[in-house]
């Protein structure tokens, strides 16, 4: 009774985590739905609904024009620093809320090319993996082609990612930055930061970590790992939002000598002087380009204050045992349905979400969908199976990969 002891074990390991009171923090956890989409767009925590209504009334509607003054410019760094603190082990005055992850990887991979292509002429090339996420791909093809540098693409099992070896072998003396997503977006790969920032180093390199997939579920020290720049998103385990703005990463030692190519008023040095020419602020005002979007960075402070309640550590030690237990419930439920798994096995290499693979997920999708089960579908026949730590229990883990399961059979 494979099955019965799943439930049991479930129920227990709800019982037991202590973190099983921040998921009532959530919108939605009363009901039955099942969420396995948090690392794409996370639920709203209730008191994100008082905090933008309050700030509504009273700063914007109160405040009105003095708001920018009294708080709203300092926002971006304060938030910033917040994320740094809680999610990034990032020291103070080294990351920023700033424009979308796009527009901010941009920003920083253009800053840096530009930086070592100056430095020394040889260094033209970038490399990135073949299996990133798409935005990532796209830019790099983008900045190749406007400043002449070369792409040198890392070929991936897509059930992994770029690891060291694959790292190793793609940087030379001619390699300028380095583009590497720390969770792979499609098979939960988790790389290693400290020794894949020590590989691009020692070719010279320098390295801008793409944090979407782990920033809130996954500890990073990008302090301790060296790492140079990075960029991570807000909407999805830090549930700020459909469309809430990235955070920037710019580890301090470079602060003065790279400078980013969307030169607009609020990263000039001094903002309201109005003056002739763009000369770039001190510190990390330099990478912030126009008006700060404040509405859109309000909500993921609720998660900022669970997150720095409950500890990246404890949440990381709820997402491995969350991951374990769909795995433990996959191979019992939906392995001999002929469903394969495309995430590593190993827990030390994986992070927040799982991908299963079967040639009818896209069809299974759309069923579960319609069924208040919601997963999402990624090519090759890839359903992701993301594992919110804060919103998520082993409950509703269980019962959505039981959905799953009589779904397969359905669509096969
Ligand atoms: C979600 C995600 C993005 C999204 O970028 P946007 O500019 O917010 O659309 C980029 N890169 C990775 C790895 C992602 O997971």
């Amino acid at each position: 009774m494979p099955h019965r002891s799943l439930r049991g074990d479930a129920t227990r390991a709800d019982a037991a985590d202590p973190l099983a009171a921040h998921r009532d923090a959530f919108v939605g956890a009363e009901t039955s739905l099942v969420y396995f989409d948090g690392n794409s767009l996370g639920r709203p925590p209730r008191a994100t609904a008082a905090r933008l209504s309050r700030f509504v009334s009273e700063e914007w509607g109160g405040r009105l024009i003095r708001g920018w003054d009294e708080s709203w410019m300092d926002l971006p760094f304060a938030i910033g620093d917040r994320i740094g603190r809680v999610a990034l082990c990032a020291a103070s005055g080294q990351t920023v809320i700033g424009d979308s992850t796009t527009v901010l990887l941009y920003k920083l991979l253009r800053a840096a090319l530009d930086f070592q292509m100056v430095a020394d002429p040889e260094r033209v090339e970038i490399v990135v993996g073949r299996d990133d996420f798409p935005t990532d791909r796209y830019l790099v093809e983008g900045i190749a082609a406007e400043r002449g540098a070369r792409l040198v693409w890392v070929d991936v099992d897509t059930t992994r990612g770029v690891d060291a070896d694959l790292l190793d072998a793609a940087v030379s003396r001619r390699t300028a930055v380095v583009l590497l997503s720390h969770v792979s977006y499609r098979s939960g790969f988790l790389a290693d930061g400290t020794e894949l920032t020590a590989i691009a180093h020692r070719a010279g390199a320098l390295v801008l970590w793409d944090l979407c997939h782990s920033a809130g579920s996954v500890p990073v020290e990008l302090d301790a790992w060296g790492a140079d720049l990075a960029v991570g998103c807000t909407y999805k385990y830090l549930n700020g939002g459909p469309g809430s703005p990235a955070f920037a990463y710019v580890a301090e030692r470079h602060q003065g000598t790279l400078v980013q190519p969307v030169q607009g008023w609020m990263g000039a040095a001094d903002v309201f002087s109005m003056g002739p020419v763009y000369r770039p602020a001190d510190g990390m005002r330099r990478f912030l380009s126009g008006t700060p979007p404040v509405l859109a960075m309000i909500a993921m402070q609720d998660t900022l204050d669970l997150l720095e309640e409950a500890g990246i550590t404890a949440v990381r030690e709820k997402s491995i045992a969350l991951t374990e237990f769909a795995l433990r419930a996959s191979d019992a439920l939906l392995t001999p349905l002929g469903v394969r798994l495309a995430s590593p096995r190993d827990p030390a290499e994986r992070g927040g979400h799982v991908t299963l693979s079967h040639p009818a997920m896209r069809a299974v999708t759309a069923r579960l969908w319609r069924q208040d089960v919601i997963p999402d579908y990624r090519d090759p026949h890839g359903l992701r199976i993301g594992l919110s730590p804060l919103s998520t229990s082993f409950a509703e883990t269980l019962t959505g990969l039981e959905a799953v399961a009589a779904a397969v059979r359905a669509e096969s």
